[in-house]
């Protein structure tokens, strides 16, 4: 066995903690199931903290076409709040910035295996077995790989022989209830020119949209919606798409005339919202980074933040000869305090007599909705 150290996932947090690894000399390989860029359902809101660190990892958001978010635009039905953000963020779309990521990580020196699914993981006495299958033009093969350490960065499902605790879930009992949807459009000129360095969010009943301007003049439309209203709608894009058009007046002028770039919209089900991975179901060289580690509510934006940190904090313990245990310590108190207040946050918003609270709050006493944003981030300010 090599001590090649084996990352399962090439997102954000893979791929970052393949690109540490590497530029520290240590060997690594990256295994990824897509054979090449791809979309992935993504509000595509690059966090400050998020762009610190990709800033630190040698990627330049300007460069790759990022446009800056310093703006945001909360509606609550027809009742609006402007507000500037305590920070700059960007917007990208995840195509684009996790094939930058990978492409780092392979000129840093990891091995990137795209095409390759991990079938299953499994210990096997002091070391972990993965069971791969490659994708290839010449076919489909399988291989078996062993490794002393492997980081787990696969994203918010389960990898097949790898559950996830369930006591490790916080307060969300309904994360199952959700469906997330995602499309890219291309809006009016007149469209264009409101969207500027602007995030916009909306809240409803059952759930949210999130809007903003992405490169090449797009706009990106992410939801989350209960998965009742989504089977009303018929179980189709356009019949969901009406639905939201009928929430609010603002959603109406947002959505006329903006011409889908896809043919259908990628969706997602069954994201554990609010699933903190507890230093307690520690396993030697195990370190699950990303979305494996937390799964914050989607609407604080802060997702890629958590993987980019998870694989810095990750990486750093294993490059100095820490355990996995060591790492989920410092990453459970991390993690903690921003999932459970997006959590909090989110289940007022649940509300309609929450979400009206919160806008009397936010526009009464701004520096709460500041500090509320702010208890919602990973890293430090
Ligand atoms: C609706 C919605 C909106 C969101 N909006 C935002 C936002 O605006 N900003 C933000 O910061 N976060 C947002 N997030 C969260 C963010 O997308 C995730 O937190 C982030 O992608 C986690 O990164 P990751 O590297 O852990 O996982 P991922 O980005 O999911 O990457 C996992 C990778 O592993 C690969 N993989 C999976 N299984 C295997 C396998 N068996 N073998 C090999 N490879 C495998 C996948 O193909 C994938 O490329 C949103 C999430 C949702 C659901």
């Amino acid at each position: 066995m090599s001590d090649e150290t084996i990352i399962i996932g090439g997102g954000p947090a893979g791929a970052a903690a393949a690109i540490k690894l590497a530029k520290q000399g240590m060997p690594v390989r990256l295994l990824e199931r897509k054979l090449g860029p791809h979309h992935k359902v993504c509000g595509e809101f690059i966090s400050y903290e998020a762009a610190q660190y990709l800033d630190e990892l040698g990627l330049d958001l300007a460069a790759l076409g990022a446009e800056p978010i310093r703006h945001a635009r909360f509606y609550n039905g027809e009742s609006e709040l402007i507000f500037n953000l305590p920070f700059t963020a960007w917007s990208l779309s995840r195509c684009k910035l996790d094939s930058a990521l990978l492409e780092q990580a392979a000129s840093a020196g990891a091995k990137v295996e795209l095409g390759t699914t991990v079938r299953h993981l499994s210990r096997a006495g002091d070391e972990w077995a993965l069971l791969t299958r490659n994708r290839s033009s010449a076919g489909q093969t399988g291989t078996e790989l062993s490794a002393n350490t492997v980081f787990l960065a696969n994203g918010k499902h389960e990898l097949r022989g790898w559950k996830r605790r369930t006591c490790a879930y916080r307060h969300s009992s309904n994360h199952h209830n959700f469906i997330g949807l995602k499309m890219h459009f291309s809006p009016s000129a007149l469209q264009q020119v409101a969207w500027p360095s602007t995030v916009e969010i909306h809240l409803f009943k059952g759930g949210y949209a999130g809007l903003e301007p992405i490169e090449e003049g797009g706009i990106n439309l992410s939801f989350l919606i209960q998965q009742d209203i989504y089977k009303t709608c018929g179980g189709h894009w356009l019949g969901v798409l009406d639905w939201l058009r009928r929430t609010s007046s603002h959603m109406e002028q947002r959505l006329a005339n903006l011409v889908p770039r896809w043919d259908e919209p990628l969706a997602v089900s069954g994201v554990p919202y609010g699933y903190i991975h507890t230093p307690d179901d520690s396993i030697p060289g195990l370190f699950p980074l990303g979305d494996q580690a937390a799964v914050i509510p989607s609407f604080a934006g802060d997702g890629i933040a958590i993987a980019l940190h998870t694989a810095s904090l990750a990486t750093r313990v294993h490059a100095s000869g820490g355990d996995s245990k060591t790492y989920q310590r410092m990453a459970y108190k991390d993690l903690t305090p921003p999932v459970r207040n997006a959590e909090l946050l989110a289940s007022v918003l649940a509300h309609r007599l929450g979400r009206k609270a919160a806008f009397i709050c936010a526009r009464q006493w701004p520096v709460l909705l500041r500090a509320m944003i702010l208890r919602t981030r990973v890293g430090q300010y």
